[in-house]
């Protein structure tokens, strides 16, 4: 999977905050981070390095905007038509509210050619479904919930459809290619931690859980969780949890050399690739017992 072209997703809350905090709340993109790699959950949670977007997450960020406003549409209007020419004007919405985004492409040429490949993953979207026919309950939709072991765990989901029988659908666009095997398990693990927090927030199991890739003739990977999935699941975090607090704790944050380093954005500070850690933010001040059982 080329992570470059995942959706550009928000910080989800995810402990991001003064360098040096600790991480409150489990996102699945930093959930991901630590399967993948501690170290790199770590410069991306501890460290706070900045990761200037991408054309690459740039595109994904544009295509998720159009996908969402699409809705605001009457049913009717929802075409091909009317989703590219909302392009340009989402475009300059989303810069407008976003400096990095605003002085990441500065040349005509090179935005015709940015907005055409967003046009060609709106393409692919169409050839996926037909939005005419779709009344979503929920976009762009945050979520939170706590474990029972308070951890809390919290993200943003793309869009949730709603049966007339009340059966939930969650589904997530993709912006880059459908992922090798290996990398589809961890796609999957995203969409069932989104179920598990459906689960607890509305005691409903969603019925299937659909991840559509808009690249090239795009594909629509669909799966249907049950309780042993996300009970599964919510262990499974769990133990990720400790190990989090463990790393803190300790101060090791092990690199996990993998097929994704070549696209890390840390490659240069990485050990494994003769990098120099930089120092450790300092822990801030120990907080009231009150707070911290609260944060
Ligand atoms: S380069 Fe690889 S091993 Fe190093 S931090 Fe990045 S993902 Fe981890």
């Amino acid at each position: 999977m080329d992570i470059e072209i995942e959706k550009a997703a928000p910080d989800e809350g995810a402990g991001f905050g003064v360098a040096g905090d600790p991480p409150s709340a489990l996102s699945p993109s930093r959930a991901g981070d630590f399967m993948t790699c501690p170290l790199l959950y770590r410069f991306r949670v501890i460290d706070k390095i900045p990761e200037p977007p991408t054309t690459a997450t740039a595109r994904g960020t544009l295509v998720h905007a159009v996908l969402e406003r699409l809705f605001d549409l009457p049913a009717a209007s929802r075409t091909p038509v009317a989703a590219q020419e909302m392009l340009v004007p989402e475009w300059t919405r989303l810069c407008e509210g976003d400096p990095m985004l605003a002085e990441l492409i500065t040349d005509d040429e090179e935005r015709s050619r940015f907005v055409a490949e967003a046009a060609a993953a709106l393409t692919g979207y169409f050839r996926l479904e037909d939005p005419r026919r779709l009344e979503p309950a929920e976009r762009e939709w945050y979520v939170q919930t706590e474990l029972p072991s308070g951890l809390r765990l919290r993200g943003y989901i793309d869009r949730v459809d709603q049966s007339p029988a009340g059966d939930l659908r969650i589904v997530d666009y993709k912006t880059g290619r459908v992922p090798l095997e290996a990398y589809e398990a961890s796609a999957l693990f995203q969409m069932k931690f989104y179920a598990l927090v459906i689960w607890k927030l509305r005691g409903v199991i969603p019925r299937v859980l659909q991840l559509m890739y808009l690249s090239g003739n795009g594909e629509v990977l669909r799966y249907s969780p049950d309780e042993a999935d996300l009970r599964a699941t919510e262990r499974k975090l769990e133990a990720l949890w400790q190990a989090i607090s463990r790393a803190r704790e300790t101060g090791d944050w092990r690199p996990r050399p993998g097929k994704l380093c070549d696209w890390c954005r840390h490659k240069a500070l990485c050990p494994a690739f003769g990098g120099t850690l930089p120092p450790l933010p300092p822990l801030p001040p120990a907080r009231p017992a009150t707070v911290a059982a609260d944060a």
